[in-house]
């Protein structure tokens, strides 16, 4: 059966090129209900600062059933952090997030950038899953022999998501088990806003009416929605299956 797993990554609106927060306002919590409504889950990546300043929304996440992963502490990116800097941003993270949920183990950096060699922070943290490569940035290395932390790469970039759907569906429907994500402010119209094309163009409701067609297109062909969690353990599970007929 085709699995596919829906992440959102929860921040500012479009940062670093607004610092306001529309999208957690009016974006997160029609995510949340459009879940509810279609009765799936997903994997929510949540920095520590929209945490602290949103508890009531953050709250409903894992109320809800859903996954809630750490997006770091504040947007900043951790291939611009020195290694000390990196370390205090995951402890920061984890302290504030762990407070919403205790089993916090996945992990997305922002703009999806993250030195292979700050894994071993990761592991440290209690991280055990990183979604923070992309099929689509070159180049990509699955590389599992740095360390233990899984790395489950994002399978495309959201802005796609904003395509009409027969451009973005056959698209998705190519990975066996797509890793797709999307953001709060992407739900709110963000044509006016001084950022860029591929970053405003069909964001408001036609990205949510989208994200209905996704989700009811994959339901009606008997996808299975996965939290990274839950995606991640079926992957053990499959490898110790393959190595078990091997042998
Ligand atoms: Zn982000």
């Amino acid at each position: 059966m085709r699995n596919i797993t829906i992440t959102i990554d929860v921040e500012e609106d479009c940062p670093p090129m607004l610092s306001s927060t529309r999208g957690m306002e009016e974006g997160l919590p029609k995510l949340l209900d459009l879940f509810k409504e279609e009765g799936i889950r997903a994997t929510f990546f949540v920095t520590g600062t929209m945490a602290e300043r949103y508890p009531n929304l953050i709250c409903r996440i894992p109320e809800d059933g859903h996954e809630l992963g750490c997006h770091g502490y504040t947007h900043a990116r951790f291939d611009q952090m020195t290694e000390e800097e990196a370390r205090f941003a995951l402890k920061q993270a984890g302290k504030t997030l762990r407070k919403f949920e205790k089993k916090l183990v996945s992990f997305r950096a922002p703009n999806l950038q993250f030195p292979k060699s700050y894994l071993k922070l990761l592991e440290k943290e209690g991280f055990l899953y990183d979604s923070s490569l992309a099929m689509y940035k070159p180049p990509f290395f699955k590389d599992k022999s740095e360390s233990r932390i899984v790395r489950i790469p994002a399978t495309i970039t959201s802005s796609f998501l904003r395509l009409p759907p027969e451009f973005f569906l056959p698209l998705i429907k190519l990975s066996k088990a797509p890793v797709i994500f999307v953001h709060p402010w992407e739900l709110v119209d963000m044509s006016n806003m001084p950022i860029r094309l591929d970053c405003k163009f069909n964001t408001g409701e036609k990205a949510l009416k989208n994200l209905k067609v996704l989700i009811r297109t994959l339901k009606a062909e008997n996808y299975l929605f996965l939290t990274l969690q839950e995606r991640a353990t079926l992957e053990k599970y499959k490898e110790s299956w393959d190595s078990f007929e091997l042998y």
